[in-house]
């Protein structure tokens, strides 16, 4: 069977396209440019089973006719991770809201008009910021599940960097299962969508020459090169570790009783002291070199405001999920390893 991932570059989905390949499948991937197409192919060995095509820009409302044009009598899955995950801009519609919203649309479009009868499956990657607007966080007793919706409006969502993101995984998700209600009949297709909170976890193929990580591993990469007198960041979430994420992609097509869902991905509550905790406990040589903060503190944080009940998923994916301190120990640990010999 043929997979379909779009936004192949990213962190999260070279380890789908990593898990795809070994699990057997032919996979064809996206990515902005002929450049980028080229380094990853190398970075799989050049594997026969894995090709790649260019998707200049998810704005753009056709960005993947040509590919679905080109390959959709073999595609029968499809996997759509690409969305801009940044907060360093202040044009929020522009570089969050309307990439993420129009790239939704077009590739269920190219699907309907190149692969109405061959897709069978749909995971759209969406993520815990669906569910909950950034300004109900600390609301004490909120419990979140499966079907809570974040209810931000486009009129008011352009406050801040956070809020529009989260606002732009609302929308695109919206429009994932509005397009299957107005299309019943039109689309084969059954979609499931996976919602992951804050994702750490090791690179599928780390690089000496990238100081900066993805939004969320720069969670714990700026914590590990935080001088031990500088202010950081009190900062809680929930985590879930880049393998279960992969994982959750694959099982979400796999498993019948996944189709029409939306999946949870939620490992627990974090804070950033307990990241620090893990590091100065299992990392000696960072020892006095990073904060310290106050030991032992960061349930006063996890326990308040809102929490998570994935319940539902967690029967549903059948399998356990990563615990923070192995997805902490295994990033740090890689972090350290590539530096060590840049
Ligand atoms: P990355 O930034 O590593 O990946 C984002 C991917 O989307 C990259 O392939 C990127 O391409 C592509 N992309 C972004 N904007 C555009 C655009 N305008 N046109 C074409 N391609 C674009 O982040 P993650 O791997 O973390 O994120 C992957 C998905 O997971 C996203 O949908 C994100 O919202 C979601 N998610 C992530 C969470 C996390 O904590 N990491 C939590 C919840 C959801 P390029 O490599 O060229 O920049």
């Amino acid at each position: 069977k043929t997979v379909f991932v779009s936004g192949a570059t990213g962190f999260i989905a070279l380890h789908i396209v990593n898990d795809l390949l070994n699990a057997g499948y032919r996979v064809i991937g996206s990515a902005r440019s002929q450049e980028k197409c080229g380094k990853l192919l190398e970075k799989f060995g050049n594997n026969p089973s894995l090709s790649m095509e260019v998707v200049k820009d998810i704005s753009d409302l056709n960005a993947f006719d040509e590919v679905f044009k080109k390959h959709a009598k073999d595609i029968t899955i499809v996997l759509h991770t690409a969305s801009p995950f940044r907060f360093d801009t202040t044009e929020y519609e522009k570089d969050l809201i309307i990439p993420a919203v129009n790239g939704t649309k077009s590739i269920f479009n190219a699907i309907k008009k190149y692969g109405a009868q061959t897709v069978e499956r749909v995971v759209v990657t969406s993520s815990g910021a669906a569910q909950i607007q950034p300004a109900y966080c600390n609301r004490d007793g909120l419990i979140v599940d499966e079907s809570t919706w974040n209810d931000c409006a486009w009129a008011n969502c352009t406050t801040d960097a956070v809020t529009a993101y989260c606002a732009s995984k609302t929308f695109a998700e919206r429009v994932a299962w509005d397009f299957l209600r107005e299309n019943k009949g039109q689309v084969k297709f059954k979609l499931s969508t996976v919602m992951p909170v804050n994702v750490f976890g090791p690179q599928m193929f780390p690089e000496p020459s990238k100081t900066t990580l993805n939004t969320s591993s720069e969670i714990i990469n700026k914590l590990v090169h935080t001088n031990k007198d500088t202010e950081w960041d009190q900062f809680n979430g929930g985590y879930i570790d880049v393998r279960d994420v992969s994982r959750a992609h694959l099982c979400a097509f796999e498993k019948e009783e996944c189709a029409g869902e939306r999946l949870s991905l939620f490992g627990g509550m974090f804070a950033t002291q307990d990241i620090l905790d893990i590091i100065n406990d299992d990392f000696p040589q960072l020892k006095g070199k990073i904060p310290v903060g106050r030991p032992g503190t960061g349930k006063e944080l996890t326990t308040k405001g809102f929490q998570i009940n994935n319940e539902r998923t967690k029967i549903l994916l059948g399998f356990e999920f990563i615990g923070l301190r192995q997805s902490v120990d295994d990033s740090v640990r890689q972090i350290l390893e590539v530096e060590s010999k840049a």
